[in-house]
C-alpha cells in the first residue's frame, strides 16, 4: 500500500533553521507515508507557496520574523481554508496556540517536546480530520442544495451530548411547528414506527462501526396528526482521532408517494385486481409454506380445493361482462367470509378459485367444506336487480409426503376438478392416483394425435343414410377413424374430444371434408342417380369459428368437383347455442350456395326451438339414445314421434340415428320418419365397401 500512496506535501514555515532541520529529519522517518517537506522561513513566502499549488498540511511556527501568534494562523487559513494547519509553538505560547485550535487549527505541538511519533500522528490526524470536516461540509452543502430542491429536512446529532438539531423543514414534514420539537434526539426516535425502530438503529450502528460508508435507511414516522409517512434518512458521521463517531448529520426525505407506488406494484403483482383476493403467485407461496408446516406437524394435512364455475361463460355472454365481474366479486366475498382466518382463498384466473385449508385431519374435513362451499355458491345472488344462479365443480387434493412442489398439489386438484366437471355440474371429486394416470395417458394421446395429424394417419368410413319411403340409400355420413400404428383403428369417441380441446380438430376437419367430397364425387360419377348421392360431414364448432371457413369450403368443392347441393354439414345443437348469432350468420352464406345443414344428436343438447325457426336447417338427426329407448320406454317413443311431427311441420327432414333392429325400423316407418341410419342397415364401412354397397344396393 505504501508504494501506491501519493507523497504528501508538508509546508513547514519556520525561521529557526535548526528546528526546521530537526522536523525534516523526524518527518523522513515515517514508514507509512512519503512526506515531501518544503521549507520557508517567512510567512510571506509560505502564503505565496500556498497560492502556487496543493499542499497537504502546514506546520506553522508562531514566532516568525514577519508575523506572530494568531495573526499568522488567520492569514494562513484565509489563503488556504481547506488545508489543515498544525501550530508549532514554544512552551510560553501554549495559551495562544490553544486559541488557534479553537479557531480551527487542527492541532498544536510544543517544540522540543515533540518526538517523531507524536509529530507524525499529529500530521496524520490533522489531515484526516480536515478531510472528514470537508466531507461533512460538502455533504451539508449538497444537502442544503437538496433541501431547497427536494424539500428535505435536516438533522444534526451530537452523539456525545445526545442533543440534536432538527431543521424547521424536518419538523414541518411531520406536521410540527418550529417550537414544538426540542433538541433531544428522542424527538426523532420516539416518532419512528415501532416495527422499524430496530432496523433504524441497526443501520446507524452499521455506519458508526464503518460497515457502511453512509447511513441510509427507510422507515416510517408518526406525524402530529397521527398519520404515518415513509421517510428516507441519510447521514454521514464525523469521527474523533480514534475513529469514534462524535457527530452525525444528514437529511430526511418524505418518500411516502414512491413507497405507496411501490407497495401498490407489489400488491398488484400478488393480488387479483377484480376481487382483491391473492392471485396464483401468492397462493402458491402460501401453499408452499403450509405444506412445509404440515410436514413438520403430526396428523396434520393441507387440503386444496380447486373450483371452477359451471357455465360461467354463459352468464358472461348472456348477461354481460359487468354482471360476470360482479358475480366473481360477490363470490370472493362469500368465500372470504366463510373461511377461517388461517385459510387462503385465491382467484387463479377467469372463473377459477382455489381454497387452501390448513390443519385438516382427513378427507372428510375437506369434502365437508367442499360441500359447504357448493351450497354457498348455489345460493341466489342479486346482481343489478337480477337474480343470478351459479354452481361450481370442485377438485380436492390433500397434501402428502410425495409432493415436492406446491404446483403439484394444485395440478392434482385441477385434475380432480376436471373429473368433477365431467361427472356433472355442481359436484366435487377427490383426487386419486388413477386420475393422475389418466391425465398422463391423456397427455400421451395428445402428443400422438398431434403426430397423427401431421402424418395423416386417418381414414374415412361411411355409413349409409336410408330413405324410409324409398327403402334406398340417399347419402352417406362420413366418419373419421384413426389408423393408429399400434392400436389399429381407433374410433372418434376416443380422440375427437382431445382434438377439439387442442385445436387439432381444425386441420383434421379440413382433411375429412376434402376426403369426403372427393369420394362422394367419385361415387356420383360411378353411379349417377336422381337425386344425386350426398355426403354428410360432421363439423366442429372450432371449424365453424374459423374466419376463412366459407372460402375453404368453396375451394374444396371446386377442387373436388362436388356440387354444393351434395354436401351436408352436421352441426350439434350446442355449437349453435355456444356461438349463437355469429354461427348463424356465417352458416347462412352456405345456404345461398346450396349447402345443406343437419342438426346432429338432436334432443341431447341445450337447444332452443327459436333457433330452429330462425335458421333454416334441412335435417334433424334424432339422437340414437331415443331410438334405442323406443322399444322399452314409452317416453322415448313419444319423443321420437314429437320430433318427427315437429320436422314435418317445419318442413325439415328427420333422420333417425342408431337404428339397430327391424322393430325400430318398422316403428319409425309407421311414425312417418323420412330417413334413418344405423347398424341395422349398415355399420360405417371403408371406402371400398361403400362402393360395393352402391354397386349392389340392398333394398329395405
Ligand atoms: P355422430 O355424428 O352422431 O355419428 C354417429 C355415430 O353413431 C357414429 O359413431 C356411428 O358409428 C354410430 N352409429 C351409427 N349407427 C349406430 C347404431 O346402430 N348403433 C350404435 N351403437 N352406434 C351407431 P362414430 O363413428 O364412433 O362417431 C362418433 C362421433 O364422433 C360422431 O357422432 C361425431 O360426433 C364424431 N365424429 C366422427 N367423425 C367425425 C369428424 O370427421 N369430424 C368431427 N368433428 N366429428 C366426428
Ligand atoms: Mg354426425
Ligand atoms: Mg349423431
Amino acid at each position: 500500500m505504501a508504494g501506491e500512496a501519493r507523497a504528501l506535501t508538508v509546508l513547514l514555515i519556520e525561521d529557526n533553521l535548526e528546528e526546521a532541520e530537526l522536523i525534516r529529519l523526524m518527518l523522513t522517518q515515517s514508514r507509512r507515508e512519503t512526506l515531501r517537506v518544503e521549507h520557508v522561513t517567512r510567512l510571506h513566502d509560505g502564503l505565496k507557496r500556498l497560492g502556487d499549488g496543493p499542499v497537504d498540511i502546514v506546520l506553522l511556527d508562531f514566532s516568525l520574523p514577519d508575523s506572530t501568534g494568531l495573526a499568522s494562523f488567520e492569514r494562513t487559513r484565509e489563503v488556504a481554508p481547506n488545508v489543515p494547519i498544525v501550530i508549532l509553538t514554544n512552551l510560553d505560547d501554549e495559551e495562544i496556540a490553544l486559541r488557534a485550535v479553537r479557531e480551527g487549527a487542527q492541532d498544536y505541538l510544543v517544540k522540543r517536546q515533540v518526538d517523531n511519533e507524536l509529530l507524525l500522528r499529529s500530521i496524520r490526524y490533522a489531515i484526516e480530520r480536515m478531510h472528514n470536516e470537508r466531507a461533512l461540509w460538502e455533504s451539508e452543502e449538497r444537502y442544503t442544495l437538496a433541501v431547497n430542491g427536494a424539500h428535505d429536512g435536516l438533522w444534526d446529532w451530537n452523539l456525545k451530548a445526545g442533543t440534536a438539531y432538527f431543521s424547521p423543514r424536518w419538523k414541518a414534514m411531520l406536521g410540527y411547528r418550529e417550537d414544538e420539537i426540542g433538541t433531544d434526539i428522542d424527538e426523532w426516535f420516539s416518532r419512528v414506527h415501532p416495527d422499524d425502530s430496530v432496523a433504524l438503529h441497526n443501520a446507524l450502528e452499521g455506519h458508526f462501526t464503518r460497515e457502511e460508508p453512509h447511513f441510509e435507511h427507510e422507515h416510517r414516522m408518526r406525524c402530529k396528526d397521527a398519520s404515518t409517512i415513509w421517510a428516507l434518512s441519510r447521514g454521514l458521521a464525523v469521527r474523533d482521532q480514534a475513529g469514534r463517531p462524535t457527530r452525525i448529520a444528514g437529511s430526511l426525505t418524505d418518500i411516502s408517494v414512491a413507497k405507496r407506488t411501490q407497495e401498490q406494484l407489489l400488491h398488484d403483482a400478488l393480488y387479483d385486481a377484480l376481487t382483491q383476493l391473492p392471485n396464483r403467485t401468492l397462493f402458491l407461496d402460501h401453499l408452499g409454506l403450509s405444506v412445509d408446516q404440515a410436514r413438520r406437524r403430526k396428523n396434520s394435512m393441507v387440503a386444496l380445493l380447486f373450483m371452477d364455475l359451471d357455465r360461467f361463460k354463459n352468464i358472461n355472454d348472456s348477461l354481460g361482462h359487468s354482471v360476470g365481474d360482479e358475480l366473481l366479486v360477490e363470490l370472493a366475498r362469500r368465500l372470504t367470509h366463510f373461511l377461517r382466518p388461517g385459510d387462503t382463498v385465491a382467484r387463479l384466473g377467469g372463473d377459477e378459485f382455489a381454497v387452501l385449508l390448513n390443519d385438516v385431519h382427513g378427507v372428510g374435513d375437506a369434502t365437508r367444506i367442499a360441500e359447504r362451499i357448493q351450497e354457498l355458491i348455489r345460493e341466489k345472488m342479486v346482481i343489478g336487480g337480477r337474480e343470478v344462479f351459479t354452481c361450481a365443480s370442485i377438485g380436492v387434493a390433500l397434501s402428502s409426503p410425495g409432493y415436492k412442489r406446491p404446483e403439484e398439489i394444485l395440478r392434482d386438484a385441477d385434475i380432480a376438478m376436471y373429473r368433477a366437471k365431467a361427472a356433472g355440474r355442481g359436484s366435487y371429486q377427490v383426487f386419486d392416483q388413477t386420475m393422475h394416470r389418466n391425465a398422463v395417458a391423456l397427455l400421451k394421446l395428445e402428443t400422438e394425435l398431434r403426430r397423427a395429424v401431421e402424418l395423416k394417419q386417418f381414414v374415412m368410413h361411411y355409413q349409409p343414410i336410408v330413405s324410409l319411403e324409398k327403402g334406398r340409400i340417399v347419402g352417406f355420413e362420413g366418419l373419421v377413424r384413426w389408423r393408429h400404428p399400434e392400436r389399429g383403428l381407433v374410433n372418434p369417441e376416443r380422440f375427437i374430444a382431445v382434438a377439439e380441446e387442442t385445436g387439432l380438430i381444425v386441420p383434421l376437419g379440413w382433411w375429412v371434408m376434402r376426403q369426403a367430397c372427393r369420394h362422394a364425387r367419385e361415387w356420383q360419377q360411378l353411379l349417377p342417380s336422381q337425386p344425386p348421392l350426398y355426403v354428410s360431414v360432421n363439423v366442429s364448432g372450432k371449424v365453424v369459428m374459423q374466419p376463412d371457413m366459407f372460402d375453404r369450403v368453396t375451394a374444396i368443392l371446386e377442387e373436388t368437383g362436388l356440387p354444393a347441393t351434395s354436401l351436408r354439414l352436421e352441426i350439434t345443437e350446442n355449437v349453435i347455442m355456444d356461438h349463437g348469432d355469429i354461427a348463424l350468420g356465417k352458416l347462412a352464406q352456405f345456404h345461398d350456395l346450396g349447402v345443406q345443414f343437419s342438426v346432429d344428436d338432436f334432443g341431447t343438447g341445450y337447444s332452443s326451438l327459436s333457433y330452429l325457426q330462425r335458421f333454416s336447417y334441412d335435417t334433424l338427426k334424432i339422437d340414437r339414445s331415443f331410438i334405442s329407448g323406443m322399444e322399452s320406454k314409452g317416453d322415448a317413443s313419444a319423443i321420437v314421434q314429437t320430433i318427427v311431427a315437429l320436422g314435418n311441420m317445419l318442413k325439415i327432414n328427420v333422420v333417425a340415428e342408431g337404428v339397430e333392429t327391424s322393430m325400430q325400423f318398422k316403428r319409425l316407418r309407421e311414425i312417418g320418419c323420412s330417413h334413418a341410419q344405423g347398424f341395422w342397415f349398415s355399420r360405417p364401412v371403408d371406402r371400398a365397401a361403400t362402393q360395393a354397397l352402391l354397386l349392389h344396393p340392398p333394398v329395405w
